[in-house]
Formats: structure tokens, sequence, C-alpha cells
């Protein structure tokens, strides 16, 4: 038995697999060209900002696990998700179908 919640998390646990690496190489590149005074570095800050575009999206890639539908960046919007720590998901839900977090998806 599976949960929109422990689909989430799985979902959320691979799209950081891929994206913590190449957020902090970029995140590197872009300090080393800071430092070194390089004009490139508003190539790497624009590379950083396509990054963060990109990972919104795959977050808004996300499909509902019952009715195959994207959930969408806004269903996922979590108050609070600025915070250091991992938060428990809270009021997110399927805008098709209306599955809540912990309803079993067979
Ligand atoms: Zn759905």
């Amino acid at each position: 038995m599976k949960t929109l919640r422990i689909h989430l998390e799985d979902q959320y646990a691979w799209i950081g697999r891929v994206a913590k690496p190449v957020w902090f190489s970029a995140w590197l590149c872009f300090v080393a060209l800071m430092v070194t005074g390089s004009s490139y570095c508003w190539w790497a800050f624009w590379v950083m900002v396509c990054l963060f575009a990109s990972y919104l999206i795959a977050i808004g890639q996300i499909h509902c696990p019952r009715c195959d539908k994207r959930l969408g960046v806004l269903s996922q919007t979590q108050a609070g998700g600025r915070r250091r720590q991992r938060l428990p998901l809270e009021n997110t839900q399927c805008p098709n179908c209306r599955l809540t977090l912990d309803y079993p998806v067979p």
C-alpha cells in the first residue's frame, strides 16, 4: 500500500540526489569566478538561476500516483518551507482527483 506522502518523498529524494551535486558544483564555480573577479561571474549566476528553474520544473513534473496527472508546483508548496530542517509534508492534495497525503493508493 502506497500513499501520496511516500510517493512524494521518493520523488523528492530522487530529485535531490541529482540536484544537490549539480547545485553544489554550480555554486562552487560561481564563488570561484567571483573571487577571481572574472567577468564570467554573471554567467555562473544565470546558470544557477536556470538550475533553480529546472529544479522547480522537475518538482512540477511529479505525477499523482492515483490519476497520473501532474501535481504542479503550487499544490506542493509547503508553508514554512524555507526552514532548514525537513518538514513533514502537509496540505498537499492532487488538484485533479483530490487525493490527500495519507490516503492509501492501491
Ligand atoms: Zn490525482
